[in-house]
């Protein structure tokens, strides 16, 4: 599942490469990858036709192209392996390519939605007056966003009855931290992921904002020279991001402050990576 760092790079390749170019044609080669378009695909193809795209923007994971002058935008679900690729016109057609944008344009390009497993898919939507697809408004900002308020959700962690990791997951309260960047922060914070958020003092809550934003911010300068080409590329297998990782798939591998083993454990699905040293479990209670 790519996270934000990995759906930004995705963003700033579509800035620089389709931001201001009008679309031709659309091609729906599965009916699977517009399934969130319930007009279904040929409406969708008709309604981007002549259009033209104003830029790419991005909230949490989540990424849009608003169409210009039309209070309408494009979102694209990326799911597990989605892929948003620009590509030469006269490139083979990959194996699982979905959705193909030709451009009313001589810059020998096109756009490709490939996705091997169609959990991702585009669709169409009308824009709120902040801009954002009417599906994701009630998405939280993220943290990189400089309008996202830091008191706000400082005082949002007291008053709710959760834990930290639960928290930094929950879309409504801050959006675009998943599982892999949630235990990073969380290691570098030296907190255990099942901590009550009630237990945390605002300096604690600051220090965990700052170390999300810094594993974020870590992981895009990573990754960012791979939007510099043509083929712009995300799915939730690429390596390049996984090299700094301290906590997220280090199960048994020394800590990189202590050294004892980290543990993994089984956590709402998915796993949580931790040092049993430095992020002790909190006490039980009751
Ligand atoms: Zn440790």
């Amino acid at each position: 599942m790519p996270e934000l760092p990995e759906v930004e790079v995705v963003r700033r390749g579509l800035e620089r490469w389709v931001a201001g170019r009008t679309v031709a044609e659309v091609e729906v080669l599965h009916p699977r990858a517009v399934r969130r378009h319930p007009a279904g695909g040929e409406d969708f193809a008709a309604r981007l036709k002549g259009q033209r795209f104003e830029g790419a923007r991005r909230r949490g994971k989540y990424l849009w192209l608003p169409l210009a002058e039309t209070g309408t935008a494009v979102l694209g679900h990326l799911g597990m392996s989605g892929q948003l690729l620009v590509q030469p016109v006269d490139a083979p057609d990959e194996k699982h390519l979905r959705i193909r944008v030709r451009f009313a344009d001589d810059t020998g390009s096109e756009l490709r939605f490939v996705d091997q497993r169609t959990f991702g898919g585009l669709s169409l939507h009308d824009q709120t007056p902040d801009g954002l697809p009417d599906v994701i408004a009630h998405i939280a900002r993220d943290p990189l966003d400089p309008a996202f308020d830091d008191a706000a959700f400082q005082g949002a962690l007291r008053l709710r009855r959760t834990t930290i990791k639960r928290a930094l997951l929950d879309q409504s309260l801050i959006s675009g931290v998943g599982n892999i960047y949630a235990d990073e922060a969380l290691w570098r914070s030296k907190l255990h992921y099942d901590r009550p958020t009630a237990t945390l003092t605002r300096p604690r809550s600051a220090e965990l904002l700052g170390h999300v934003r810094d594993v974020m911010n870590a992981a895009l300068d990573a990754g960012g020279t791979s939007f510099d080409s043509l083929y712009v590329n995300v799915n939730g297998e690429s390596g390049y991001f996984d090299r700094s990782l301290d906590a997220y798939g280090r199960e048994d591998e020394p800590c990189r402050r202590c050294g004892t083993p980290m543990r993994r454990r089984a956590w709402m699905n998915r796993s949580s990576y931790f040092c049993p040293r430095c992020q002790r479990p909190p006490r039980a209670t009751g």
